[in-house]
């Protein structure tokens, strides 16, 4: 990676810039305090990007530091522990697979998402789909797994939320500066910077690919920002999930196709291709002409060979998931295309062809279906729901052989965990817990934590999200943008001592974030018992189109400005990866109300439990593999109902009596030392189950040892076949 200069950066400290070009220093406490101490005011303006702090601080704060002793030997260490980390050859993947490990850096996994959520500093992610992409690519680095990114740079990115005093939902996009972004324009072997080019309806389009570091994992996003495309070409990649479907295909047509030939501009020779859902679905065609067109296969041949080695993970049972096209924009988009495969119309929507009420679509899930040979889901109920779901795929079977299975989603720790707890469980779990942290066994030192310093550390947390909120909301009255009526709505009333509700997530209505305010009169008596306050926190975004959604965001914080409700309900605007991280490590409770089976995993109850947050939820996605009776609490039971109706009033029914029965009076008893010892035990018992298993650890290498190594040796295999069946 060829790092820009830096002119006003003292020599003592002149390794900082290659630090804050690789996202390690993201998930590294000790790493982040390096730059926050150099200007900690900066650092909070610059939302936490490193480039951008180096970029502006004034250079005598940078001779200032480069003078302090003890600034000076953290600085010292945090870079010696850097070089480690890039430097041991003694990673999980080396040891389990010696040999691919010698050629994995030549023959990566290739990695395609429509999102990446790694950090504040790039906000071009929208939800879970991009956590999981990001926190895959650090759980890949640290195992030594060989794997590269690709997707596309939003130089908008998502939007950012405002809510109107009436609790209407704005969104409004910043244009990032790629120059003060912790990236640089990726080479090619030659070492010229990349730009490859895409044939849309009657042009060309030309596309420049960017490179992040992310530990050892590489991540490549193109970007259309090119001066010689023309604007509206130039608009293709500006804006994650925003434009109209044409937008959308032509987002898409570049994620793919362009996405294989950067790759190969790239020099690389993937082992294996892993589409993390089917936005990335057109790039098995794009190989599959390389084939036809350079090797002279047949696309029966070549499809063969092409899906021998890709992988491919659906994510969500609900339709808005499941990307699809009108056929027109097929015909459009492609006409000039399916020939070089050798294949007529027909053949080519076949492979697609997805008879709806409305008339056939052409669907990127079955697209992507059909051109891999590896299929997951993203937790052991997700893998049922979907292959009842796509069992039409493969009528020749029962439903039970559909050869989908499942991964269950994972977190990556170290990015999601409060540097707090961090530091107890390096005493209490051993120096080197954060190596086994997937390993049950690494956890049964959480029983060593003496309960007041657990307790203490879960107090601390609190306050520091309600300071948080508290900061926020000064900032924004400062700036004039907030209403004195929204300040209570938004979280001036904060009780640091109050048994706190987490509730944060997209709001699709499936999600039910209205489900609490079925009884108005029981919640409200709930919150306001004296002695025993209760308060909840909501936060999520709406997808800018879907309406009832935002009328959901528009009831929670028309509910929060409610005398009745006495400042105890909460709605924080803009929930992004700040907001969650905040939320994650200081509610007390994690809650959600999915109806089931609709939420293929999800993955923020993860997070919340790593932190010592129990999870009240519904048995759906991960939390029914995770509950044991101990951990936390069930919402409902294991029924699906047929009358939704019926279902949303069992299911609040269930939730207020677990929070009047249980949950309340569990957070209230304290002993004589005023410590709530048993609700300490389920905090404990959260940690304990949930921390090693649904780690991204632990997902990376099922990835790895289930789906990519059995890829990519069949993959060979095929290859080698074909390339003896051709001479
Ligand atoms: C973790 C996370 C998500 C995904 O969590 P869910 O439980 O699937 O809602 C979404 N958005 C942000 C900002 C997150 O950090």
């Amino acid at each position: 990676m060829n790092i820009p200069t830096f002119p006003f950066i003292p020599g003592r400290i002149a390794r900082l810039p290659e630090l804050a070009y690789n996202l390690w220093w993201s998930w590294q406490p000790d790493a982040i305090a390096l730059f926050q101490a150099i200007d900690a005011d900066l650092w909070t303006e610059v939302t936490h990007n490193p480039v951008r702090l180096l970029r502006t601080v004034a250079p005598e704060r940078l001779a200032a530091v480069a003078q302090d002793e003890v600034y000076l030997a953290r600085y010292d260490q945090v870079l010696a522990d850097f070089d480690t980390y890039l430097q041991s050859g003694n990673t999980w993947f080396a040891q389990t697979h010696p040999r691919d490990a010698e050629t994995g850096a030549s023959s990566p996994v290739v990695y395609f998402s429509a999102e990446f959520g790694l950090h504040e500093a790039l906000p071009i992610y929208s939800g879970g789909l991009g956590i999981l992409a990001g926190d895959h690519c650090k759980a890949a680095s640290d195992l030594g797994l060989p794997l590269a990114g690709v997707g596309l740079l939003y130089p908008q990115g998502y939007f950012k939320q405002h809510i109107t005093p009436d609790g209407v939902q704005e969104a409004h996009f910043e244009t990032l500066n790629p120059d003060e972004l912790p990236m640089v324009p990726a080479r090619g072997p030659d070492g010229r910077p990349i730009v490859i080019v895409v044939e849309l309806p009657g042009r060309h389009v030309y596309v420049k690919v960017w490179h992040i570091q992310v530990g050892r994992v590489p991540l490549y996003l193109m970007d259309t920002n090119v001066d010689a495309n023309d604007p509206r070409d130039r608009e293709i990649s500006a804006r994650l999930y925003g434009g109209d479907q044409e937008m959308r295909i032509a987002q898409e047509i570049i994620l793919g196709i362009g996405g294989v030939r950067a790759v190969r501009a790239l020099g690389l020779q993937p082992s294996a291709w892993h589409l993390n859902e089917g936005h990335a679905g057109f790039l098995g065609l794009e190989r599959i002409r390389t084939l036809v067109q350079e090797q002279g296969l047949t696309f029966a041949e070549a499809r063969e060979v092409v899906a021998a080695n890709t992988v491919f993970t659906t994510h969500t049972p609900v339709a808005a998931g499941n990307d699809e096209f009108p056929l027109w924009l097929i015909d459009k988009y492609f006409s000039h295309y399916w020939g070089s495969l050798g294949l007529s119309r027909e053949e080519f929507i076949d492979l697609a062809r997805h008879s709806r009420p409305w008339g056939p679509m052409f669907s990127m899930t079955m697209l992507a279906m059909r051109l891999a040979s590896q299929y997951n889901a993203v937790s052991q109920l997700h893998g049922r729901v979907s292959r009842q779901m796509w069992h039409f795929l493969w009528p020749e079977v029962p439903v039970d052989e559909v050869p989908i299975t499942s991964i269950t989603n994972g977190v990556h720790t170290c990015t999601w965990l409060a540097p707090e707890l961090a530091r107890i469980y390096t005493q209490y779990l051993g120096p080197d817990w954060e190596a086994r942290l997937d390993d049950p066994a690494t956890w049964n030192g959480i029983d060593h934590i003496p309960d007041e310093v657990l307790w203490d550390v879960r107090r601390a947390l609190k306050r520091k999200l309600v300071d948080f909120v508290r900061e926020r909301l000064r900032a924004a009255w400062m700036h004039g943008e907030l209403a004195p009526e929204q300040a209570i709505a938004e979280g001036a009333l904060l009780d640091p001592e109050a048994l706190t509700i987490g509730f944060a997530r997209r709001f699709a209505t499936y999600k039910r974030a209205t489900l609490l305010f079925r009884d108005v009169a029981r919640l409200q008596h709930l919150l306001n018992r004296p002695g025993r306050p209760v308060q909840i926190i909501f936060a999520g975004k709406a997808h800018p189109a879907d309406e009832p959604g935002k009328a959901f965001i528009r009831n929670v914080y028309r509910a929060a400005r409610e005398a009745g409700f006495a400042g105890r309900i909460v709605f924080l605007e803009n929930y992004d990866i700040v907001v969650a991280r905040h939320l994650v490590q200081g509610v007390d409770v994690w809650l959600n109300t999915p109806r089931r089976p609709l939420e293929a995993s999800g993955t923020s109850g993860q997070k919340a439990a790593l932190n010592g947050v129990p999870n009240l939820s519904i048995l759906d996605g991960w939390w029914r593999e995770a509950y044991d009776g101990q951990n936390g609490w069930a919402i409902g039971d294991e029924a699906e109902w047929a009358d939704r109706e019926a279902q949303d009033a069992a299911d609040a029914e269930s939730l207020y009596t677990i929070l009047e029965n249980e949950v309340i009076p569990l957070y209230y008893a304290r002993d004589a030392a005023g410590l709530p010892r048993a609700w300490l035990r389920k905090v404990r018992q959260a940690i304990r189950t949930v921390a090693p298993v649904f780690s991204t650890h632990r997902m990376v290498k099922e990835y790895t040892q289930r789906l990519y190594i059995p890829a990519a040796t069949r993959g060979q295999k095929l290859a080698a076949a074909n390339g003896t069946l051709k001479r």
